[in-house]
């Protein structure tokens, strides 16, 4: 029986794209061959790659002053990509710190050059998002991290900042609608909402690359990728397939306005139960509780036992929080039907 599946990533995905993708690597589009032993040249991949990178801009609204790649490495890969890119030799860059990937963003940032944190809930466990600071022209770009995976913290507004805007949407891309054009780079693991494990989305204005003076390796440097449109070397082809499947499903399903109306109704039925509920409590400020991250955990650690085996029989998966911070999360990527999470909250109920 299929898993109720609250997993942080690699994520759940539309049953379609399981089934398409499956298709496609036991054959790809009549052409006697699997998806795994075509040549990424080939006519047949170049449309997948060109139609998942125009799809991107497509869902974004954004035009041709952006450009979009789909590369290897994961999210962790863009923490010093950006810095390498976009951090001039003897500039220096913004960060807030609102979690473990914005942490770790910051620490390869500053192998790179100075890097200032102008906001942090370090102090306080991540438990909110800060949003007193203010970024000024003196800084090459500002990097925020838009939703915390594993506090379950999500900024619902993003500062105007008079520098390059930068962001590592990686756990809630397309789960919402946003101006996307007010960002000058996006990037983003495919695995937490996007596509399975093993390709990063970058989205990238063309016009801020090649300022920061540095001599780039090929391999990190947006230039050289853009220029070879996202095929410098052989791509990731069956991360970057699966991800145009489940960006398909989302366009045919009423993109991401109708994403955003599903999303916040599984998020408002969640933390309904939360505070409703005396045995459980969240964990971070409700103004900034991520509609794709809820954290929980129970008052009474006496009831863990008998909570955990009862969500197990339910067919829930995935349900335990991070290593680093215990409790429970509910992770409610797009694919995620809301009846998922009525059998969650039927079992909080019950306990
Ligand atoms: C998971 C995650 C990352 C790291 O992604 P990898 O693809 O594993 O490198 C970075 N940022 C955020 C917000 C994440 O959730």
């Amino acid at each position: 029986m299929k898993k109720h599946n609250f997993s942080a990533g690699p994520c759940i995905l539309p049953q379609e794209v399981f089934q398409k993708s499956a298709d496609a690597i036991l054959e790809f589009n009549g052409s006697g061959l699997s998806l795994l032993e075509m040549s990424h040249r080939s006519k047949d991949f170049v449309a997948v790659m060109d139609e998942a990178r125009a799809i991107v801009k497509r869902l974004m609204n954004l035009n041709d002053d952006y450009e979009v790649l789909y590369l290897g490495g994961g999210a962790s890969m863009q923490f010093l990509m950006v810095a390498y890119n976009l951090l001039s030799t003897n500039g220096k860059a913004a960060y807030t710190n609102t979690g473990t990937w914005a942490a770790n963003a910051i620490k390869e940032a500053k192998r790179f050059g100075n890097v200032d944190v102008v906001g942090s809930s370090k102090e306080e466990n991540y438990s909110f998002i800060p949003k007193d600071y203010s970024v000024g022209s003196e800084y090459d770009y500002f990097h925020c991290t838009s939703n915390n995976t594993i506090y379950g913290t999500q900024m619902k507004d993003f500062p105007e900042v008079d520098t390059l805007m930068v962001c590592d949407m990686s756990s809630d891309i397309f789960s919402r609608q946003l101006d996307f054009s007010k960002f000058d780079l996006i990037y983003a693991g495919a695995q937490k909402n996007m596509g399975p494990a093993g390709v990063t989305v970058v989205v990238v204005k063309k016009e801020i690359l090649g300022k920061s003076g540095r001599d780039i390796p090929s391999i990190l440097d947006y230039e050289v990728h853009i220029k070879k449109e996202s095929m410098f070397n052989t791509p990731p082809v069956f991360p970057v397939y699966a991800t145009l499947l489940t960006l398909q499903h989302l366009e045919n399903n009423g993109g991401i306005a109708a994403a955003e109306i599903k999303n916040n109704a599984k998020a408002k039925l969640i933390y309904d139960e939360i505070d409703r509920n005396p045995l459980f409590e969240g964990f971070c400020a409700k103004e900034d509780r991520s509609t794709m991250n809820a954290g929980f955990k129970l008052i009474d650690e006496s009831k863990k036992e008998t909570f955990d085996a009862a969500w197990k029989e339910a067919g829930i998966n995935g349900l335990n929080g991070h290593r680093s911070l215990g409790g429970y999360r509910a992770s409610m990527y797009n694919a995620l039907p809301i009846e998922s999470v009525e059998v969650l909250v039927n079992v909080m109920k019950s306990l």
